[in-house]
């Protein structure tokens, strides 16, 4: 069961008890209590057991009875809650909308049910009523600012309002440091994005910049820092920049690879990423520094050093893309009828890799094929990560 159900447990009980505190006070209401008192129960009963129509038509009776008190408060709130859970969206909004409507609502209690009403609104996708009510309750001094806050957030993230976003994560910094931080640069690198593809340059390396200020660590900042160096022709820096993330995210080193090598090219200085690639190689093996290093080693020592290589990390830590590796630089070297059979399994295994995902969300597992900032599963930022082992890095 849900955390936010036990939640809604607890305030329905804390309702009970006070309504019917208030209810056994007078005496003509007995009959009322015992009611109230046997629906509750019922209808919490019904949570328990996860059966939410039976609970909500449970709550719907208590109403009845009591139908205009401000004791229903709670219950009214729990009800169109239950509504938005079951899928009944437009339901929870009657409920929350009338009872908003009601003149003897307190204030605090008017910003509750605007902060219900605005989860409403996001389930149905209505994303301005949403901001226009979070917005009220985000200025408010109170305790459910923050809840709030972190709905706003979620309405610009799905808007891509980035300077609203970073507006919004920097007041719920304090005590949510590490993620916080952690979407601030994911924004910054946003807005970079934007930048760099209207070729203003300078402002993305500003976002960037802003963006590592936020996380040291954020390696999709290095990541385009790093692409913007190299398309300036900058390649010392380019080469420094994607260096940086064997400190920010081990996962990662494998995307720094393909441009490493190009900035070698480059250069023509292609050992001058070695020793990035050997202690890559130690800390954090994966194909793609193999096959680097084992194409650096062809240059210098020529193609048996280098095959011998590959076969000696393979047997040490096996994959498919090293395989698929061997069996390219050994296609070079054969010609006639065993280059045609080397060639058919060099496509199967081609077609295999291709047909895996390269990509996985730590957080929920989601797979694809593309590298995602923000899983597109569970929204969480930063957790798709190149894929390891056979079948990956
Ligand atoms: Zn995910």
């Amino acid at each position: 069961m849900p955390e936010w159900v036990l939640l809604l447990l607890l305030v329905a009980a804390i309702a009970i008890g006070y309504t019917l505190g208030r209810i056994e006070r007078g005496k003509k209401r007995n009959k009322i209590a015992g009611d109230l008192s046997q629906n509750y129960f019922l209808g919490l009963n019904y949570l328990l057991n996860d059966q939410t129509d039976e609970a909500i038509d449970t709550f719907v009776r208590s109403l009845d009875v009591t139908s205009d008190s401000v004791e229903t408060f709670e219950t009214r709130i729990t009800l169109g809650r239950l509504y938005g859970r079951r899928g009944d969206v437009e339901r929870a909004i009657q409920v929350h909308q009338g009872l908003l409507a009601k003149p003897s609502l307190e204030y605090k209690q008017s910003l509750r049910v605007q902060l219900e009403l605005a989860r409403d609104y996001l389930s149905a996708g209505l994303l301005d009523r949403a901001e226009a009510l979070l917005r009220d309750v985000s200025r408010s001094e109170s305790e459910i600012k923050y809840e709030a806050l972190e709905l706003l957030l979620d309405v610009y993230q799905q808007e891509k309002e980035w300077p609203k976003a970073i507006e919004v994560a920097e007041q719920l910094l304090p005590g949510n440091e590490a993620s916080c931080r952690t979407k601030l640069a994911h924004y910054s690198c946003e807005l970079a994005q934007r930048s760099l593809e209207r070729r203003e340059y300078h402002d993305a390396r500003e976002f960037l910049k802003q963006a590592l200020n936020y996380d040291r660590n954020s390696v999709r900042a290095s990541l385009m820092l790093g692409a913007i160096e190299f398309d300036k022709e900058h390649y010392k820096a380019a080469s420094k920049t994607l260096q940086r993330v064997f400190q920010q995210d081990l996962a990662f080193i494998s995307e720094t690879i393909p441009l490493l090598v190009k900035v070698g090219s480059r250069l023509g200085r292609f050992h001058s990423i070695d020793g990035y690639l050997n202690k890559c190689l130690k800390e954090q093996p994966s194909t793609a520094v193999m096959l680097a290093l084992a194409e650096n080693i062809r240059r210098s020592d020529g193609d048996e050093r280098a095959n011998r290589f590959i076969v000696q990390q393979l047997v040490r830590r096996p994959s498919l893309k090293g395989l698929y590796g061997l069996i390219e630089m050994h296609l070079e070297q054969l010609e006639g009828s065993s280059k045609e059979n080397l060639e058919l399994l060099s496509n199967l295994v081609s077609r295999v890799i291709r047909s895996k995902p390269v990509y996985r969300c730590i957080q929920c597992g989601f797979s694809g094929k593309e590298l995602y900032w923000q899983c597109p599963s569970c929204k969480e930022w930063g957790c798709v990560k190149p894929i390891r082992g056979i079948e990956g890095q």
